[in-house]
């Protein structure tokens, strides 16, 4: 493409009645994003219309005068409700040619499936606007498109998610690097640290002042985004231009000043999942864990096991949720329980102690509380968990407060429990 532009912008515009509706999740527009903002462009504006001429149109222009770039999704298809290129060349007044390349895409293609020739329908995706660019899909008919009309790109995409991926990751990459001169000097470069226990108003509040204090030599340049969820903040830091040397030098000098603030909260492994983490801390030390959940069903367990390869660290568990499930297999003093409820600190002990000792392992976790919506009183209102971890026969107990519905006071609570055992064996390794 000819001539760079030195701050992209870019504008998406998604095109389906099926978004509007509600019954199709834009995902699209999200995965665009964030692979554009990647490659140092910033999406400015989402323009989300159904197959309507009109309003596709409107979309358009209004997207036009906003970014260098619009992506278009959607509509792409051979059925007549896929308006996207008929109205995209009206708009630039271009008309409809057909292009070899792509008549001989789409006979490859149906002589592979069996075919004997093109479906007539299926050959009219191989008419672009006058002067458009085809952009191979490599799964699936429909070709993606790109338009050139002054400074501005227009490029249009299928629908299909895979097939909108696939385009983008493979022809139209090529042809932004092409338009944004040599790569280097506007990717951009992201470090993420995954962080589990303060939630994200706490986390920015010791780390603001830090960073303020550090001053600009160390954080020039640096984007800092908090990216929370039930289980955790992402934090990503976002740097701007040079070479990923460069920036991975200046991520590490930036971390190493910011990790006595951050290391009681950070947890190491790309996946970002703290069960992974945790089975890697496990497996460094030959070692196994059992679980004993109460409110969580389970959670626990199905976490661990969310992956391949947790055998070899994970070995099972009981879903003690019946005081009767605690007392005959685990081994709870029914007493303690009567006394105390089996929400507390006493019962939680027996239960992490308990199921590692039964199965045979050197840890174990366990999980009593208050899930809600009932259940809740002025001493133990909703929300009111305790974990414990057991370590070779040596327990620990922690009471946590979680806020939120049933779903987010089980979630907090699995990832709380995993994150409890995964603190203690980090914590402790080297000296053993
Ligand atoms: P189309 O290219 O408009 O024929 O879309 C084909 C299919 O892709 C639709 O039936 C949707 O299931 C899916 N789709 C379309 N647009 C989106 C979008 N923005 N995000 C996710 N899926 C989409
Ligand atoms: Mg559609």
């Amino acid at each position: 493409m000819q001539g760079t532009v030195a701050q992209p912008r870019a504008a998406i515009v998604s095109v389906g009645n099926e978004l509007l509706y509600g019954e199709t999740v834009d995902t699209n527009a999200a995965w665009l994003g964030r692979w554009l903002g990647e490659l140092g462009i910033t999406v400015v504006r989402r323009f989300t219309v159904g197959d309507r001429r009109a309003d596709i149109d409107e979309a358009l222009e209004r997207a036009l005068e906003a970014a260098d770039l619009v992506i278009l999704s959607g509509g792409l298809g051979p059925t007549p409700d896929d308006l996207t290129k008929s109205v995209v060349a009206d708009h630039f007044g271009l008309g409809l040619v057909v292009v070899d390349s792509v008549v001989r895409r789409l006979e490859e293609h149906f002589r592979a499936g069996g075919y004997d020739e093109v479906p007539p329908l299926s050959l009219g995706q191989a008419e672009l606007p006058e002067g458009a660019i085809p952009l191979r899909n490599p799964s699936g008919t429909a070709p993606g498109i790109l338009l050139s009309r002054d400074r501005a790109r227009i490029v249009l995409l299928p629908g299909v998610p895979h097939e909108l991926r696939d385009i983008a990751a493979g022809d139209l990459a090529d042809e932004l690097d092409a338009w944004l001169g040599p790569e280097s000097r506007h990717r951009a470069h992201h470090r993420v640290i995954h962080t589990t226990g303060l939630a994200e108003t706490s986390l920015a509040q010791r780390l603001e002042p830090r960073l303020q204090a550090l001053g600009r030599e160390m954080t020039g340049g640096v984007d800092l985004a908090y990216l929370p969820d039930l289980r955790g903040v992402d934090l990503r830091f976002t740097l701007a231009g040079g070479t990923a040397q460069e920036a991975a030098e200046r991520f590490d000098r930036l971390l190493g000043a910011l990790d006595d603030v951050l290391g009681p909260w950070r947890f190491e492994g790309e996946s970002g999942d703290i069960a992974d983490a945790l089975s890697v801390a496990l497996r460094a030390r030959g070692w196994r864990l059992a679980v004993a959940e109460s409110c969580t069903g389970g959670l626990v367990g199905k976490r661990l096991t969310d992956r391949p390869g947790a055998s070899d660290v994970f070995v099972g568990g009981v879903i003690a949720y019946d005081d009767a499930v605690k007392v005959d297999l685990l081994g709870v003093d029914r007493e303690r329980l009567e006394r105390d409820g089996a929400v507390s600190e006493a019962v939680a002990r027996q239960l992490a102690k308990g199921v590692a000792e039964r199965l045979g392992v050197e840890t174990g976790v366990g999980v009593t509380g208050v899930a809600g919506p009932g259940g809740g009183s002025d001493e133990k209102p909703v929300g009111t968990v305790w974990i414990s971890t057991a370590v070779q026969g040596d327990v620990e107990v922690t009471l946590h407060r979680f806020a939120g519905d049933r779903e987010a006071v089980r979630e907090r609570a699995a990832q709380a429990a995993l994150a409890s055992l995964y603190r203690r064996l980090t914590a402790t390794s080297g000296s053993d």
